[in-house]
């Protein structure tokens, strides 16, 4: 018959989880900093009327608001330092 002790079945109960939860800590890390910056074509936009956000593409020189449907020119979103 095998004889453990309460004290290695405690460390084996306390190990394993442990082990486990570090392997998939690191699997996520890992994953997270292997995403890659896709290149696109489109451009941050802002609405001068009514101030929405969206994307238009980089060769339009003219967009048109998905929200309130006014029609403008392009303008790259700057981002705002010190935030
Ligand atoms: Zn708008």
């Amino acid at each position: 018959m095998i004889s453990v002790s309460l004290t290695s079945i405690l460390a084996y109960l306390m190990i394993v989880p442990l082990t486990v939860i570090m392997i998939l800590w690191l699997y996520d890390s890992e994953k997270k900093y292997s995403r890659k910056a896709v290149p696109t074509r489109k451009v941050m936009c802002e609405c001068e009327i009514c101030l929405f956000h969206f994307t238009a593409d980089k060769a339009d020189k003219y967009v048109r608001c998905p929200r309130c449907k006014s029609l403008m020119e392009r303008k790259v979103m700057r981002r705002r330092k010190g935030n």
